[in-house]
This record gives C-alpha cells, sequence and structure tokens, in this order.
C-alpha cells in the first residue's frame, strides 16, 4: 500500500542527507592524521594506534552526555580521545594532539558525500507542497559549513542546528520548535534519520512519525521498545513507497 505524504517532514543531516559514518574508510583518515605529525611510528605501531584511538572513540561517543557535550567541538573532543589512547605510548603532547584531532577532521570531512538520491526525494517532496525543516545535532560552525558546501540551505522552510538554538536531539523541545516553525502538529509531520533514539524513539513519544534509514538493514533492534512508522534502506525507496500523484 502506498503511503500518503505528510504535510511536514523534519530530516536529519549526517548519515541521512550526507555520509559522516556510512561508507567512510575512518581507519584511513586516522592513519593519515598518524603519518602526518607521528611520522617515526613504525606501520604496525600505526595500526595499533589507531585501533586504540577508535576503541576510546568507541567508549566516548557511546554517553549521551559525553556525546553532547562532544559534538559542540569536534577537534577538543577528538584531542581529548587521542590523549587518552597514546598514554599507552607515552605519548603526553596535547598539542600534538589536536593537531592530529585537526588533520584527522580535515581527512575525514573530505570524504563526506551526498547521497544524490536524498536530494531527489526531498525535492520531489518539496515540489508537492511537503514543508520541510533541516534538525541536525552538532556545533554551528561545522554543520553550516556541511550546509553551505553541499548548497542544502534552499531546499528547507527551516534549518534548526544545535549549536544555533541551544537545544538538540533528542530532547522534545527541538521536534516541538521545528513543528512550531513549520506550523504543523505532530501527527502531522514525519521524521526522517539514521538514528534510532533521535529520530524514530524520541520523536515518536511526542506523536511525529518516525521514518527509519537504515543503510545496512541492519533492521529494528532487538532492545527497541517503538517500531517505526516507516523504515526504509534509501531515499529511493521511500519515493518508490509513497504516494506523490
Ligand atoms: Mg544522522
Amino acid at each position: 500500500m502506498p503511503v500518503t505524504l505528510p504535510k511536514a517532514m523534519l530530516i536529519d543531516l549526517d548519515d541521512t542527507i550526507i555520509s559522516y559514518d556510512v561508507g567512510m574508510d575512518l581507519d584511513a583518515c586516522w592513519l593519515h592524521a598518524l603519518r602526518a605529525h607521528m611520522p617515526a611510528v613504525q606501520d604496525d605501531e600505526a595500526r595499533e594506534m589507531v585501533a586504540a584511538i577508535k576503541k576510546r572513540a568507541e567508549w566516548f561517543w557511546s554517553d549521551p552526555e559525553r556525546h553532547r557535550i562532544g559534538r559542540q567541538d569536534l577537534v577538543s573532543a577528538r584531542q581529548g580521545i587521542i590523549s587518552a589512547a597514546l598514554t599507552k605510548w607515552d605519548v603526553r603532547d596535547p598539542a600534538l594532539a589536536r593537531r592530529m584531532a585537526a588533520t584527522y577532521g580535515e581527512a575525514r570531512d573530505s570524504q563526506v558525500r551526498v547521497f544524490p538520491d536524498a536530494l531527489e526525494a526531498i525535492g520531489l517532496f518539496r515540489s508537492k507542497g511537503v514543508r520541510l525543516a533541516l534538525i541536525t545535532n552538532g556545533s554551528a560552525e561545522t554543520q553550516r559549513a556541511k550546509i553551505r558546501r553541499f548548497n542544502l540551505a534552499g531546499l528547507f522552510d527551516h534549518i534548526l542546528i544545535e549549536g544555533e538554538v541551544g537545544v538538540g536531539k533528542p530532547e522534545a523541545g527541538i521536534y516541538q520548535l521545528a513543528l512550531g516553525k513549520l506550523g504543523v502538529s505532530a501527527d502531522e509531520a514525519w521524521m526522517i534519520g539514521d538514528n534510532f533514539e533521535w529520530e524514530i524513539a524520541a520523536p515518536q513519544r511526542l506523536g511525529i512519525k518516525g521514518v527509519w534509514l537504515d543503510h545496512r538493514g541492519a533492521g529494528v533492534p532487538a532492545d527497541a521498545t517503538v517500531q517505526p512508522f516507516l523504515v526504509i534502506r534509501s531515499w529511493s525507496e521511500l519515493m518508490s513507497r509513497v504516494r506523490t500523484d
């Protein structure tokens, strides 16, 4: 059964419209940063260091409160992660860790791509009169840079960046702010994105319908307490599932 388009869509940015983790070679970015600033380190040791940094990063970003603070200043967060990981090698140089963090960020940013079918789908929905808001967590500086780079501002009626509005997903206030700006009620809106907590569980508690972008086809988490309104693997799939005539 085709699904009827809603009055409004709230849409996530990272790994929804542009890549951030999906399809990214993060090992290569870390290795690049290590080689740039610690050129004497041998390959085997560099790979061990990368593994340690990634393990520390996984720990760091797994906590919602650390995540909330860290994403406002990625260079500082990554500097801390690198410093903690490299104490095992007796590397205790905050300035070096900071330079590595900056180089890692640049390498990672250079890999970011827009998903072509995202732009096609959003343009289609817009042409059908759907009101659109971009809702993204992170600092104003980093998120605005992505919006400018991929020329996304013109696609949306409103853009809400955590670092600009002072509230982020999964807090209720950010979804309510978006609904208010678009002039719709919760049941008239979809939230579309890849993060199950931020774009499905939290907005659905308010009555917004969650459309989960499950890139890898992992399926709804076994411990999930809610079911998404829709699960899609791509924007192309979403276009095929909605009634647009
Ligand atoms: Mg995302």
